[in-house]
């Protein structure tokens, strides 16, 4: 029985940057300024490894999760084109990053963004996946 096509691998990397934010038309403190130190965690999946065994070298996808949050660190995130529209919220933030490493990750056809968790605290996390 051919059951090769059952096979997956997943790979999990976490990063983190430092950005200020408020949220619009929330009734609390977010609506303030305010900033926090975010934790990301990215986890990709594939069926098909090469040739040494590896679905992706962590090193490029770690090269591609730095250049997304380069891009959000430091910066006042309702600044930024994409949360003029759309409030910066964890939620879409974790879409956001989803979608721009999908663009860094075009390069690998093999791999898929599986999900993106972005921890606002410690202990309270949103996360963004596709089924
Ligand atoms: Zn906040």
């Amino acid at each position: 029985m051919d059951i090769t096509y059952r096979r997956m691998y997943r790979l999990k990397i976490k990063g983190s940057f430092s950005s200020a934010h408020y949220l619009k038309n929330y009734q609390g403190a977010c609506e303030n300024l305010h900033g926090h130190n975010w934790v990301v965690e990215v986890e990709v999946k594939g069926k098909k490894l090469n040739s040494i065994g590896l679905l992706i070298d962590f090193k490029e996808l770690k090269k591609a999760l730095k250049k997304v949050l380069s891009e959000l660190d430091h910066k006042l995130l309702n600044e930024l084109p994409f949360f003029k529209e759309n409030n910066p919220s964890s939620e879409l933030i974790a879409y956001y990053i989803f979608k721009r490493l999908e663009e860094e990750l075009s390069a690998f056809p093999e791999v898929k963004v599986s999900s993106v968790t972005v921890f606002e605290t410690e202990g309270a996390s949103a996360t963004y996946y596709e089924d």
